[in-house]
C-alpha cells in the first residue's frame, strides 16, 4: 500500500520536531465519523466541578438535565482543564494553545492581554470555513478586553445567568438561512462565588445548617444589600479564612443549588434544540473551565491544580445520538478541545497546532498521543506551579525559577492527593519528564507569538463585576 506523501512529509517534521526536543500532535483522521455542517454549541458552565453532575457521581436529583444530555452522548473520564483560573483556560478551550503559550491572564491590577492576535480562535477558523459564529458570556475575565470576541459576528456580554442566553442562541441558531452552520459559544458565572441563592432558598438552608454562621450571614448581606455587593463579597473572602466544617457545608450545599439552576437552563437549551428540530443537526459540548473547591487542600473556589479544580466534566452530543450513553477514558486536555470540535465538523485541525483531535477517542478508537494533560497554577498574576497528571498520576512542580520541590500522587492508592511523594516511582519519573519536553515546547511556542500589547485599564463597571466574583480586592 503506498503511503502518502504528505503524511511522509508530517512525520518527518514531527520526527524533526522530538529530536529538537519538541513535540507537535499531528491532525489524527481515524476512521469516526464527521459532522460537515453540522451547527455547534460549546457551553462552558464556569467553575462547574466534575462531582457535582449526577453524570460523575452526584445523586440523581443534582443535573437531571445533564444527566439526560450525557444519556444521548460521549461522558469523558479524564478532561482537565489548562489552569486554575477563568482568562486563560478560557483562551485555551478557545484556541488550542496552552496557557503559558498565549500568555492570557486574569488581570485586575494590571491593563489585559487579549488572545495574540497572530493565534487563529475557534470562532476564527469556523467562520473561515463558512459558519455563522455567535458568542454570549458573562463578561468578567470572558469579555472583549481579553480578546475573546473575536471571531464572532455577534458577541454580547453582560452577566445574566444562562437562562436568558438561551433565547438569543436559538434565535441566531433559526434566523441561518438552509445550509448555513452556526457555532453558538455561552459562557455563564452561574455557578461561581458568591453562589448567590434566592431569599427562600438561603432561608431553607440556614435553617439545615444551623451551625455555619459566617458564610450565611455575609451571603444574606449580599443578597439585601445589591449596591455593596463587591464589597461584601470582599468580607466573604477575608472571612473564608474562619469558615468552620459547617460552613464550607453550607457553601457545598448553596454552590449545588446554583448548579441545579445552571442545570434547568441546560435542560431548557434542549428542550428548545429539540423542539425546533436542530438538536440533531449539531454537536453539542458542555465543559468548565476549572473545578471548584471547598478547602480539601486548605483552599476555597480555585486557588490549586489538585483535582477538584483541575479535572472538569466533559459532555459531547453528537448528531443522531452517536455513541448515546458511551463513557470514555481518555485523557483529554483543555487544549484538545478546539482542534477536536474543527475534527467532529469535518474541518481539518491545523497541523501545527499544540493541542490536537481526540474525535476519533470519543468514537472508541485509540488515538491519543500521549496519556498526560497539563494544568497552569496561576495565583494571582503570578505562575505558581504546573501540574501534570495521567489516569493514575499526578506531578505538581513549582513554576520555573520559584522555589519548593516537586510532589508526586498516586492516584489510585491516594485519590484525594493528600499524601504527597518524592518524585522516585517510575510513573512520577515519567511525568517529570514529560513535563520538561512540555516546558520545553511551552517556550519555542510562545516565541511564536509577539508579545500581544496591553490593552486599555478595565473600566470602573468590569473592575466593580470583578470584585463581585471576588477578584482584585
Ligand atoms: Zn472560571
Amino acid at each position: 500500500m503506498a503511503r502518502s506523501p504528505l503524511r511522509l512529509a508530517s512525520l518527518a517534521l514531527l520526527a524533526a520536531a522530538a529530536g529538537a526536543g519538541l513535540w507537535f500532535a499531528m491532525g489524527r483522521r481515524a476512521n469516526s465519523p464527521r459532522f460537515p455542517g453540522a451547527h455547534a454549541i460549546l457551553l462552558s458552565i464556569d467553575t462547574l466541578r466534575r462531582d457535582a453532575l449526577t453524570s460523575y457521581g452526584a445523586p440523581p436529583s443534582a443535573t437531571p438535565a445533564l444527566a439526560r444530555l450525557a444519556a444521548d452522548g460521549v461522558v469523558v473520564e479524564q478532561a482537565i482543564a489548562a489552569s486554575n483560573y477563568t482568562a486563560p483556560s478560557h483562551a485555551t478551550m478557545l484556541t488550542g494553545a496552552s496557557p503559558r503559550v498565549h500568555g492570557v491572564l486574569n488581570t485586575h491590577k494590571s491593563s489585559p492581554r487579549p488572545i495574540p492576535p497572530e493565534l487563529p480562535t475557534l470562532a476564527d477558523r469556523l467562520r473561515a470555513a463558512g459558519y455563522a459564529t455567535y458568542g454570549d458570556s458573562d463578561r468578567g475575565y470572558v469579555s472583549k478586553a481579553f480578546g475573546f470576541d473575536r471571531g464572532f459576528d455577534t458577541w454580547r456580554e453582560e452577566q445574566t445567568g444562562l437562562r436568558p442566553k438561551i433565547d438569543g442562541a436559538i434565535r441566531f441558531l433559526e434566523s441561518l438561512p438552509p445550509g448555513k452552520p452556526g457555532f453558538v459559544f455561552l459562557h455563564t458565572y452561574e455557578t461561581h462565588a458568591p453562589y448567590l441563592p434566592t431569599e427562600e432558598e438561603l432561608d431553607r438552608l440556614s435553617a439545615r445548617f444551623r451551625d455555619a454562621h459566617i458564610a450565611p450571614r455575609v451571603l444574606r448581606r449580599i443578597l439585601r444589600n445589591e449596591e455593596a455587593d463587591a464589597e461584601n463579597h470582599g468580607d466573604l473572602f477575608e472571612d473564608a479564612f474562619h469558615f468552620r466544617p459547617e460552613d464550607i457545608a453550607f457553601l457545598r450545599a448553596v454552590y449545588a443549588s446554583k448548579v441545579r439552576e445552571a442545570d434547568a437552563a441546560v435542560g431548557a437549551l434542549h428542550a428548545q434544540l429539540s423542539e425546533r428540530g436542530l438538536l440533531d443537526k449539531t454537536v453539542w459540548v458542555v465543559t468548565s473551565d476549572h473545578g471548584e473547591e471547598f478547602k480539601e487542600h486548605g483552599s476555597w473556589q480555585h486557588q490549586t491544580v489538585f483535582d477538584p479544580v483541575a479535572r472538569v466534566p466533559l459532555l459531547v452530543r453528537l448528531p443522531g445520538a452517536l455513541h448515546a450513553g458511551s463513557r470514555r477514558d481518555v485523557v483529554f486536555p483543555a487544549i484538545s478541545l478546539a482542534p477536536t470540535l474543527l475534527d467532529l465538523l469535518g474541518i481539518a485541525p491545523p497541523e501545527n497546532l499544540e493541542g490536537y483531535s481526540l474525535a476519533s477517542d470519543l468514537a472508541g478508537s485509540r488515538g491519543a498521543p500521549t496519556d498526560a494533560a497539563h494544568c497552569v497554577n496561576y495565583h494571582s498574576e503570578a505562575w505558581v506551579g504546573t501540574a501534570v497528571r495521567s489516569p493514575r498520576s499526578k506531578v505538581i512542580a513549582p513554576a520555573p525559577g520559584t522555589s519548593g520541590a516537586p510532589e508526586a500522587y498516586d492516584l489510585a492508592a491516594d485519590p484525594e492527593e493528600k499524601d504527597p511523594q518524592k518524585i522516585g516511582s517510575e510513573d512520577s519519573k515519567r511525568l517529570m519528564v514529560e513535563l520538561a519536553r512540555t516546558l520545553t515546547l511551552w517556550e519555542a511556542l510562545r516565541g511564536r507569538f509577539n508579545p500581544p500589547a496591553n490593552t486599555a485599564p478595565l473600566d470602573e463597571q468590569a473592575l466593580e463585576q470583578l470584585r463581585g466574583l471576588g477578584y482584585g480586592k
